[in-house]
Parts: structure tokens; C-alpha cells; sequence
């Protein structure tokens, strides 16, 4: 499969049905090899919720039954499980932004700091897998999950920069960028996820699941120790979500977490869009990913909201929510991270719409994924 991603719902299914002959018992098989080829590339479908969890499981359930699609499945659920774990722990957010501007303070003062991530985000640190894959991302905008690993993995131990900066080169240039998979994965990588368990890139094993076409031997960090950090903050509950007031004049807004919304059917007094795409990093985040979201959501306008006021920011959405006199703004719940941390700001009356799907996975990411995996059947029998 090409990396031609286009950024409609329609697209996603096309994707998805052209795919999902292949996420049984090949995707079990082919899903570590570096390669587009093997894996769905549905990650930035399911990223905006231009595709539903729910609804990619049940295609390809439908075609390969739970058993054989288990893996599959699983990989889905992961997003999820990551989704539910940073909801539990915003905090765990707020300190990734935090963390991220001491490290860009540190590259502003220590030219080696800086010299060492310039390399790194360019592809021109003479390890030539990560060189291709720093290429590859800021090319195209996805990565394959193997590579993503090995990537972080070096980034963190091997070039020993901090992770802060290497999960804002991801978030500033990946198609699927994503609060939750993306900090909580980078912090796997370094060891801070499951305490004193990191991932150890070895030349080996690149050198196996790329095909050959890479071999580091001799220039990775193969013994390295696992990242320090503060304890984990104890979860919190889930907010409660109370039903919108049917007595109250209401807006609907729509942000790039979800495109798909599944809301009661209601009038609205007024409609409109809102991106928090270039809020992703504070530095300029990629072109390619602000023309993905903004197109993303022209499609969702299309088919669920043709009159919605595109906003642009924080501002115009006040001034949008104070000229239409909304006394409440229903939209689908959008987790921690960059469009929540906009929204919050705002002071207005946002009803929040929980999906089924995350209140049932989301309350079980407490601990490591093995919890929320034990969920998988029932999570499957309301699919
Ligand atoms: C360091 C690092 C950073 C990552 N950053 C992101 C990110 O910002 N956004 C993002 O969507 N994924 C992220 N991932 C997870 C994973 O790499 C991608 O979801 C996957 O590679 C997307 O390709 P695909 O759609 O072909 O996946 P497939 O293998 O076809 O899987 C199907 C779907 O399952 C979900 N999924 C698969 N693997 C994972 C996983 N390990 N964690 C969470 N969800 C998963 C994705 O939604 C994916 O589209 C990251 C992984 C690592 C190691």
C-alpha cells in the first residue's frame, strides 16, 4: 500500500475493506517486518475518528471471525487501552509539555544538545535505519509501529537525547499524531511506562524484521538502562458526562479527535469545526499534518454538519458561541491533549458526549494493557 492517505471518511473505508481480507492469520504473520505491506495503515482514519474502533473491528471480524483476527483486534484495543490509561492521568500530559519546554530550554543554551537533535530530526546521524525512518516521517507522515519502536528506542539510548524532543517530532509530523499513543509510547520506550521496563533496539533484530535492507551492528546502545522519572499519579475517575439539556438553545462542535460523532439526534442553533492540530507542539508542526485535519474536517462539515462555521481559533470560537447565544455546545468527549487544552481555556458550557466504546475500555486502563485485554469479549459482544 501506498502512503496516500487521503483524508475523507470514504477513503478510510475504502482502506479498510481493501485491507481487512489480510488482518487474519497475514497480519499475525507479517505485522513486525518494517514494511507498509503488512499492516492497515488505518492510523490516522482512526486517529480523527473518520473510522470508529468499533466499526474497523467488525469488518474485519465479520470476514475473519474473533479467533483468527485475534491479533488484530488486540492492536486496535492497544489504542484504546492508551486512550483510557492518559484520561485516567491528565497529568501524565501536562508534564510531557512541561518536560518538553525544559528540554527546549536546554537546546537553546547547549549547542551539543542542539546539534545532536537537528541531526536527529533531519536523518543525518550516520545510523542509517533511523536516518531512513527521520526521512520516512517528515516524507510521508506514518511510520510502521516496528520502526517507531526502534526509532524511539535509539533516540532515547543510543543518541541520548530526551524523549520530550523525540515525541514532538513525531506529534509535529505524524499524519496519526496522538496524545495518548504517542506519549504514553515513547514513554514505554524509555522505561517510565511499566517501571524499569524499556525497549531495547538491537541490530539483530532490525536487521531481521527489515529484510536485510538495514544492519546497525556496532553502533547501538544495546545495555542500556531504563529512564528515571517521578512516580505515576494515582488515576482519577472518569468525569461524569450528564445528557445534554433538550430545554437549552445548543451548538455542535466538532474537533479533530472525532469525526464521526454518534450523537442524539437533535436540532442545533449552530454548527461548527475547530482544529487544535497546530497546537500539537509548540514548534510549527508539518504542513502535510495541518492539510490533513483541516481536510478532514471540511469532510466531516460535508457529511454531518454542511452549514458549520469552520473556527479557526480559541477566539472565534467564543465569539461564535456569544453571537449564536448558545446556552450549551454538545460535542463528542475529547481526551487530554492538544484540542481539550483549547477547549478548556474557553470557560464555555461544553456537554461532552461519551462514546460507549470508551466508557466501557477507558475505566479498566488502569494498570498495564492486560486489564483492559481481559475486557476484549465483552468489549466485542456490544460490537
Ligand atoms: C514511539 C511510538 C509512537 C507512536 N505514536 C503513535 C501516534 O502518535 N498515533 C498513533 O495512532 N499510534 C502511534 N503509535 C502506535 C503504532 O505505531 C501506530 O498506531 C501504528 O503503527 C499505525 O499503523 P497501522 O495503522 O498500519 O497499524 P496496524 O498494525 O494496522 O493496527 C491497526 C490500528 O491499531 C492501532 N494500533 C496498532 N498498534 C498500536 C500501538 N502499539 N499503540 C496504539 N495503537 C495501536 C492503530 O490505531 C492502528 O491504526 C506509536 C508507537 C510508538 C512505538
Amino acid at each position: 500500500m501506498e502512503h496516500d492517505f487521503v483524508p475523507t471518511r470514504q477513503a478510510g473505508l475504502d482502506r479498510l475493506h481493501a485491507f481487512a481480507p489480510d488482518a487474519g492469520a497475514r497480519y499475525a504473520a507479517q505485522r513486525n517486518f518494517d514494511s507498509p505491506e503488512g499492516v492497515s495503515q488505518l492510523s490516522p482514519y482512526l486517529r480523527h475518528r473518520l473510522l470508529t474502533e468499533p466499526e474497523v473491528i467488525a469488518a474485519v471480524r465479520d470476514i475473519h471471525g474473533e479467533g483468527d483476527a485475534e491479533k488484530f483486534i488486540q492492536e486496535v484495543v492497544w489504542r484504546s487501552y492508551f486512550k483510557g490509561w492518559l484520561e485516567l492521568r491528565p497529568s501524565v500530559w501536562a508534564d510531557y509539555r512541561q518536560g518538553l519546554k525544559a528540554a527546549r530550554d536546554r537546546i537553546a543554551t547547549e549547542g551539543g544538545l542542539r546539534k545532536g537533535w537537528e541531526q536527529a530530526c533531519a536523518g543525518a546521524t550516520g545510523i542509517d535505519c533511523f536516518d531512513h525512518w527521520a526521512q520516512q516521517l517528515t516524507g510521508s507522515g506514518w511510520l510502521h509501529n516496528h520502526a517507531r519502536m526502534w526509532f524511539a528506542s535509539i533516540w532515547i539510548f543510543t543518541l541520548r537525547l530526551p524523549w520530550e524532543l523525540g515525541a514532538d517530532f513525531f506529534l509535529r509530523h505524524l499524519l496519526d499524531g496522538d496524545p495518548a499513543s504517542n506519549t504514553c509510547s515513547w514513554r514505554w520506550a524509555g522505561g517510565l511506562h511499566t517501571r524499569g521496563k524499556h525497549y531495547v533496539a538491537r541490530a539483530e533484530n532490525i536487521r531481521r524484521y527489515t529484510g536485510g535492507r538495514f544492519d546497525p551492528k556496532g553502533q547501538l546502545n544495546e545495555t542500556p538502562d531504563p529512564l528515571d522519572g517521578p512516580p505515576l499519579p494515582e488515576t482519577r475517575t472518569l468525569p461524569d458526562t450528564p445528557a445534554p439539556d433538550p430545554g437549552l438553545r445548543t451548538g455542535l462542535l466538532l474537533v479533530e479527535d472525532d469525526l464521526s460523532p454518534d450523537l442524539p439526534a437533535r436540532d442545533f442553533a449552530a454548527t461548527a469545526t475547530l482544529s487544535g492540530a497546530s497546537h500539537r507542539s509548540p514548534l510549527k508542526v508539518a504542513p502535510g499534518v495541518l492539510d490533513f485535519t483541516d481536510a478532514a474536517l471540511a469532510d466531516a462539515r460535508d457529511r454531518v454538519a454542511p452549514d458549520a462555521t469552520p473556527l479557526l481559533d480559541a477566539d472565534a470560537l467564543a465569539t461564535w458561541a456569544r453571537e449564536n447565544a448558545l446556552e450549551q455546545i454538545v460535542m463528542p468527549y475529547t481526551p487530554t491533549g492538544p484540542a481539550r487544552d483549547l477547549l478548556e481555556g474557553s470557560g464555555l458550557p461544553i456537554v461532552p458526549v461519551l462514546r460507549d466504546w470508551d466508557r466501557a475500555a477507558w475505566p479498566h486502563a488502569t494498570a498495564g494493557f492486560f486489564k483492559v485485554k481481559k475486557q476484549i469479549p465483552k468489549l466485542l459482544s456490544a460490537v
